[in-house]
């Protein structure tokens, strides 16, 4: 056993209107009747305030928030709005928005910092492209970025890993379970060697077209601690067999 509990988050993107709460209050009630495992859900920030109003026993988060606690930047929401309306955690670093907003290493670590000030969790996402995965690159690529947007003051209470291979996500393909090891192996080894012992307690979730029927295979991959789920994660019914695949893992 490493110690460390399971953790599933879904993560909604750029999708959910008010017609979804049932469907949160529904995951809600199935996570609040398992107890090995921790469970969120990062939603559009419209959702968030509504999601914890309906869903109160269910970690609810965000997908991004902005570096500076506030300022000219129109569009943006600061870590301190999500604490502010109750959001508990927020993913930085996803790669659609690496990709689409051209988010820097950089970028990252001070937003994972902005987050850690403003009381809320991270998880920070990690992923190589499928070039570079092709190119036998992966490892390196992914250590290269946790190095480089590895918050000040990591600490297993709030950060969170995510790895997630970008040709994996939203496209069925599953990486190799030896790959998803040697993976999260390499990812624990440069944690110890950026944060020391701290990093046995840290996190690192899989993510990347997981599913009720590969869940419990990934789960039970050494230093595989939960998963970070998308497009299975917008249905109770497709989500809560990976969280009870997670639970029991
Ligand atoms: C994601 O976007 O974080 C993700 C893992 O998506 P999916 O599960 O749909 O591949």
């Amino acid at each position: 056993m490493s110690g460390r509990r399971k953790f599933v988050t879904g993560n909604w993107k750029m999708h959910g209107l008010g017609g979804s709460l049932s469907e949160i209050a529904s995951i809600a009630a199935s996570a609040a009747a398992l107890d090995d495992v921790d469970v969120a859900l990062c939603l559009p920030a419209t959702l968030i305030a509504r999601a914890i109003n309906a869903a109160p026993s269910l970690m609810i988060g965000a997908q991004d928030c902005h570096q500076e606690r506030n300022g000219p930047h129109t569009g943006c929401i600061s870590a301190a709005m999500l604490a502010e309306i109750g959001a508990m955690l927020t993913i930085v670093g996803h790669s659609e928005r690496r990709q689409d907003q051209q988010e820097s290493d950089a970028d990252i670590k001070a937003k994972a910092e902005a987050a850690r000030d403003a009381g809320l969790s991270v998880i920070l996402c990690c992923g190589e492209s499928e070039v570079e995965h092709d190119a036998g690159q992966a490892v390196a690529r992914v250590t290269a970025q946790i190095a480089a947007s590895m918050p000040g003051g990591a600490a297993a209470d709030w950060l969170t890993i995510a790895y997630e291979p970008i040709w994996a996500i939203g496209t069925g393909k599953v990486p190799g379970m030896d790959d998803v090891a040697e993976m999260h192996g390499a990812i624990r080894t440069k944690l110890r060697e950026l944060i020391g012992k701290e990093a046995d307690a840290i996190r690192i979730l899989y993510g990347g077209s997981m599913n009720g029927g590969n869940a419990a295979q990934l789960l039970a991959i050494p230093d595989v601690d939960g998963g970070l789920v998308g497009g299975a994660s917008l249905s109770a019914e497709k989500f809560v067999p990976i969280i009870e695949a997670a639970a029991k893992a």
